[in-house]
């Protein structure tokens, strides 16, 4: 039986996030001045979390309906996964290359290709063969290696402190540490593994994973919205730290 903390806690993530993103649209002293393209960045990182957790929130609910629904449902889990991988990594994107469109455009471009794969392989019963296990495995690799791409060009063109107020980095890692925490926990099976039918109902791995994952997604959201009020000001004003401006658009040139 699937455990309802595992229906609750991204049912309750996604309602969250909803709630947050709607907020945010009234929220007037920064909609003012946010450009369409910070907006949109945000708006696709919390669409794609929104999503995903709708999806795990459906697949823990009807996995036990029938065999055929469980592995619908966790076909639709998966596709929830590299959705949230994609949005993450586009909003990162955007903004490590605000001043700088053509890298911007040409890292989302091969995001979304990768990511699109995932989902084929996702849904296509064909391709879980052990035929195309390398296939699979290479193309989730470029889809983790296209996320962090960006982040490493970044670093080499701006270095840390100004890449870290442009895209947030440091809630940028703070995601990928808590939400591989929360792989390690669940691959590795704890607690359960030391006190078996303990934690049956609640406390169990995928429990902590999930709650690993909600606080990773709402650790980035925070940072999203401190690298809006960089690139925006506070109070609609242009960003007051010159010189670290003038670094970002000494790179315009690049
Ligand atoms: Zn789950």
């Amino acid at each position: 039986m699937t455990p309802k903390p595992n229906i609750w806690s991204h049912l309750l993530g996604a309602l969250w996030f909803l709630s947050s993103s709607l907020q945010y649209l009234q929220y007037q002293r920064l909609i003012h001045s946010v450009s369409l393209g910070d907006g949109i960045a945000l708006g696709v990182y919390s669409f794609a979390v929104i999503v995903c957790f709708a999806l795990s929130t459906f697949f823990h609910t009807f996995s036990d309906h029938s065999p055929g629904m469980h592995k619908f449902g966790n076909e639709l889990d998966h596709l929830g996964i590299v959705l949230v991988l994609w949005g993450t990594g586009v909003s990162g994107a955007h903004f490590a290359f605000n001043c700088h469109e053509r890298l911007e455009m040409a890292y989302i471009g091969f995001l979304s290709a990768t990511a699109f794969g995932c989902g084929v392989f996702t849904l296509r019963p064909k391709f879980r063969q052990p035929a195309y296990r390398t296939t699979r495995f290479l193309l989730y690799l470029f889809l983790g290696a296209s996320l962090f791409a960006p982040i490493a060009h970044g670093l080499v063109l701006y270095g840390y402190p100004v890449l870290n107020d442009m895209m947030g980095l440091e809630s940028f890692l703070g995601l990928a540490v808590i939400n591989f925490s929360g792989s390690a926990v669940y691959a590795a099976r704890i607690p359960e593994r030391w006190f078996p039918g303990t934690f049956d109902y609640i406390g169990q791995s995928h429990n902590l994973m999930h709650v690993l994952v909600l606080t990773g997604a709402l650790v980035r959201l925070q940072g999203l919205l401190g690298v809006l009020e960089y690139w925006q000001g506070p109070l609609g004003q242009e960003p007051t730290d010159a010189p670290e401006i003038d670094t970002v658009m000494a790179t315009r040139r690049l």
